[in-house]
C-alpha cells in the first residue's frame, strides 16, 4: 500500500483524494491547505489529515475551529508520491523549491507546462512511457479529452492532420471571480495551446487547434475535424469508441443533446460531486466524408483528469508495467462506465 498526499485540496485535489481513496494499493496520508476556508474544513470533516502549507497561518486555522495534523513538510517525508493540485505555476516552483531537494516523486496538473516537468502523461496514449518517472504532468482536461479520443483513431486509421475548435467554460462552477458573464472571448493566439499540448504526448501528430471562452461553467465542448490516412466508415469509428477507455458515446436522441443534460445524467449515475470521467461523443455528430472525420464531444472540466492521476502514480511507483491494466482497475474502483 503505497502513501499518497494531495498538496493543494480545491477542485482538482479533493477529487484525486477521492479517487485514490477508492483503490486498493494506494492510500492517502494526508492533504494541505493554505487557507482555512470550506475545503479545509470539509477534508477534515470527509477524514482527511489535514497538513498546513502557510505555518504562519496555524492560528488562524484554529480560530476557525479546523483541526490540523502538522505542517505540509511534515506530510511530505511520510510519502512515497505527492500529487501536487496547486494552481498553475506553483506546482513547478514546489518542484525546484521542495520535491527535488527532498527526492519525493510528484505528479502535476495541467497549469504547468511540460518543459518545466519534463514529462506528461494520458493513460491510454503513453502510461508504458512514464513507468518509474519521477515527475509526470497529466495534461489539461481539454488535452485529455483530445487524447481520450484521438488516440483510437489513430489506432484504426492513421491521422494525417486534425483540427478542433475549444469551445471553453468561461470558469468552474464554484469560481466567483472569473468571466466573461456576457461574452464570447476567443483566444486570439492561433494554435492555441492546446494543439501543442496534444503532441508532448502523441508523437508526431498533425494538430491545430483554436480555442473560444464561453459564459458557461458546466462543460468544455469540442468540434473535430481530422483528415484520415486510411479509409474507414462512420460505423468503423463509432466502433473505436464505443471500445475505447473513458470515452462515452451519447445519443442527442436520448436527450443528451447539451451539457446541461450531460451533467444531469452524471448526477443520475450517483457519481460523486455529479462528476462525468468519461469524454461523451454525441454519436449523431460523428460522420466520415471523403476521408474526412467529423465529430463534437464534452468534457467534464473538474474531472476527466482524475482517473488520469491514479494511472501516472501507478506508472511512477511502478505498481502495474501494463497500462491497460490500470485503466481497468482504476475504472472498476471509481465506477467508470
Ligand atoms: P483550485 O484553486 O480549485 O485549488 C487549488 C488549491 O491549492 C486550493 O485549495 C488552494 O488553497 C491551494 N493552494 C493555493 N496556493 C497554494 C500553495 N502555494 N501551496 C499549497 N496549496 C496551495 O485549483 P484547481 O482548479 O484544482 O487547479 C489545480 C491544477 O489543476 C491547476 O494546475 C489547473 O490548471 C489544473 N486543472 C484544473 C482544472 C479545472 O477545471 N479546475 C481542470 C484540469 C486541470
Amino acid at each position: 500500500m503505497k502513501n499518497i498526499g494531495i498538496n493543494g485540496y480545491g477542485t482538482i485535489g479533493k477529487r484525486v483524494a477521492d479517487a485514490v481513496s477508492a483503490q486498493d494499493d494506494m492510500k492517502i496520508v494526508g492533504v494541505t491547505k493554505r487557507t482555512p476556508d470550506f475545503e479545509a474544513k470539509s477534508a477534515v470533516e470527509n477524514g482527511y489529515d489535514l497538513y498546513i502549507s502557510a505555518p504562519e497561518k496555524e492560528s488562524q486555522f484554529e480560530e476557525a475551529g479546523i483541526e490540523i495534523s502538522g505542517t505540509a513538510d511534515e506530510l511530505f517525508e511520510k510519502l512515497d508520491l505527492v500529487v501536487d493540485c496547486t494552481p498553475g505555476g506553483i506546482g513547478a516552483q514546489n518542484k525546484t523549491d521542495i520535491y527535488e531537494k527532498i527526492g519525493l516523486k510528484a505528479i502535476f496538473e495541467g497549469g504547468e507546462d511540460h518543459d518545466a516537468i519534463g514529462s506528461s502523461f494520458n493513460a491510454e496514449a503513453n502510461y508504458e512511457s512514464n513507468l518509474g518517472k519521477d515527475y509526470v504532468r497529466v495534461v489539461s482536461c481539454n488535452t485529455t479529452g483530445l487524447c481520450r479520443t484521438l488516440k483510437p483513431i489513430n489506432d484504426i486509421a492513421g491521422i494525417k492532420k486534425v483540427r478542433a475548435v475549444m469551445v471553453r467554460r468561461g470558469a468552474d462552477p464554484n469560481d466567483v471571480k472569473k468571466g466573461p458573464i456576457n461574452s464570447i472571448v476567443p483566444t486570439t493566439e492561433v494554435p492555441s495551446h492546446h494543439g501543442p499540448d496534444v503532441q508532448t504526448i502523441i508523437d508526431d501528430i498533425n494538430v491545430m487547434t483554436m480555442a473560444l471562452l464561453v459564459p458557461t461553467t458546466l462543460m468544455h465542448q469540442h468540434n473535430i475535424m481530422v483528415e484520415l490516412e486510411d479509409n474507414i466508415t462512420t460505423d468503423d469509428v463509432l466502433d473505436a469508441f464505443e471500445k475505447a477507455h473513458r470515452v462515452l458515446p451519447v445519443q442527442k436522441s436520448l436527450k443528451l443533446g447539451s451539457t446541461a443534460e450531460l451533467m444531469e445524467y452524471a448526477k443520475d449515475l450517483g457519481r460523486s460531486r455529479g462528476d462525468m470521467y468519461e469524454i461523451p461523443v454525441w454519436q449523431e455528430s460523428v460522420n466520415v466524408e471523403n476521408g474526412e472525420l467529423y465529430y463534437m464531444q464534452a468534457v467534464h472540466q473538474e474531472s476527466d483528469v482524475v482517473p488520469e492521476n491514479v494511472d501516472a502514480i501507478r506508472a511512477m511507483l511502478e505498481l502495474e508495467e501494463d497500462g491497460e491494466k490500470s485503466i481497468l482497475k482504476t475504472n472498476k474502483a471509481m465506477g467508470i462506465l
